[in-house]
C-alpha cells in the first residue's frame, strides 16, 4: 500500500514542494510514497513548478484508511476532514504543535526554523541521500518564499545555509534575483476574485475553542490592492458567516516596506487590539515590521481567547 504525503489546506509552496521533496526522499529510502495536495496551487507555486519542471502532486482530499505523512502543519483545522481515519506515519513541520494526535508511534521532525523544506533538507543530509537538481531548485524557492528572502523573523542560519547549498546543487547562483521574480509572480492580482485573494494563503485556527481565520497576501507592493479593499472586506464578512468565525483577519504584507496592513472583521475587535497593542480604525491598522503569521500573529492572538 502506498503512503500519501501532503501539506495543509490552501497549500502554499512549502506544502506542495514539501510533498514532492519528502516523497522523493522516502522513495529513495525504500518506502512507496505518493505526493499529494489538498487543494489548488497558487501563482507562486505554479512559477516554481514551471521553472524547475516539477510535477504537480495529485489532488486528494479524503484519506480514510490510508497511511500518510503530513508536511508543514499539525493542526486539525488544516487537515483533511477524515484525517482521524488515516494512520499518520510522520509529521515534518516548522509551526507550533497543533491538535493532531495519533494512535500509533510516529516519526516527527518538527523544528523552529524558517521552512519545512529546510527540515527536509536536514533529513536528506541525515540519510545521506543526494537531492536531484530540480527538487533542490524547488526546495530552495520554498525556503526563500517562507522566509521572505531571509527577511522574516522565522529565518534562521539553518535556512540560509540550506539555500546556499541548494543553490549550488540546482545551479542558480543569483537566487535572490530568482526569488524576486517569484514574489512578482506571487503578487499577481489582476483578474483574481476577492475570494481568491482572501484564501490564497488562508488558515483556520481553533484558538482554545474559538474559530479564527487568518489569511496573508505577501506582495512586492500592496498599494495595487488599495482600490479593492472594500471588496476584500465584503468577502471577509461572507467567509466569517460561512465558517462561523469569531474573527477573520487578512494581512496585506508588503515585503519591500516590511510590514503588514491588517484587515479585520471580528465579534470583538478589542481582542485584536490587545493582541498587538494597537488601535484599529475602520477595521484596519498598519503593523510595521510584521511579516510572519506564525511568529508575530498567532502567539499574540491565541492567548486572547
Ligand atoms: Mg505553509
Ligand atoms: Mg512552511
Ligand atoms: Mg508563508
Amino acid at each position: 500500500m502506498s503512503t500519501y504525503i501532503f501539506g495543509h489546506t490552501n497549500p502554499d509552496s512549502d506544502s506542495i514542494v514539501g510533498a514532492i521533496s519528502l516523497t522523493y526522499l522516502k522513495n529513495q529510502l525504500g518506502e512507496d510514497c505518493i505526493a499529494a495536495r489538498q487543494g489548488d496551487i497558487s501563482p507562486e507555486t505554479e512559477f516554481i513548478l514551471n521553472r524547475f519542471g516539477g510535477t504537480l502532486p495529485e489532488l486528494k482530499t479524503s484519506y480514510a484508511g490510508e497511511n500518510v505523512y503530513l508536511v508543514d502543519f499539525s493542526d486539525l483545522a488544516q487537515a483533511p476532514k477524515d484525517i482521524k481515519d488515516s494512520t499518520i506515519l510522520g509529521i515534518v513541520d516548522h509551526h507550533k504543535l497543533g491538535d493532531i494526535t495519533t494512535n500509533t508511534p510516529l516519526e516527527c521532525w518538527i523544528r523552529p526554523i524558517g521552512c519545512s523544506n529546510t527540515v527536509i533538507k536536514e533529513m536528506y543530509d541525515y540519510h545521506k541521500v543526494a537531492i536531484p537538481k530540480d527538487i533542490a531548485g524547488m526546495m530552495m524557492c520554498a525556503i526563500l518564499s517562507d522566509t521572505v528572502i531571509f527577511k522574516s523573523p522565522t529565518c534562521t542560519k539553518v535556512d540560509t545555509k540550506a539555500v546556499k547549498e541548494l543553490s549550488e546543487i540546482c545551479g542558480v547562483e543569483d537566487y535572490k534575483a530568482l526569488a524576486m521574480e517569484m514574489f512578482i509572480a506571487k503578487s499577481a492580482v489582476d483578474g483574481a476574485s476577492a475570494r481568491n485573494l482572501n484564501t490564497r494563503d488562508y488558515k483556520a485556527f481553533n484558538m482554545n475553542g474559538t474559530k479564527v481565520g487568518i489569511g496573508q497576501l505577501e506582495m512586492v507592493d500592496i498599494s495595487v490592492l488599495e482600490s479593492r479593499i472594500n471588496e476584500l472586506f465584503e468577502d471577509m464578512k461572507l467567509m466569517k458567516q460561512e465558517d462561523s468565525l469569531h474573527t477573520i483577519i487578512i494581512l496585506l504584507t508588503d515585503i519591500m516596506k516590511e510590514g503588514s496592513q491588517l484587515l479585520v472583521i471580528s465579534d470583538d475587535l478589542s481582542k485584536v487590539e490587545n493582541a498587538f497593542g494597537i488601535k484599529i480604525q475602520n477595521n484596519q491598522a498598519w503593523l510595521d515590521g510584521l511579516l510572519s503569521r506564525k511568529k508575530q500573529v498567532i502567539p499574540f492572538l491565541q492567548p486572547q481567547f
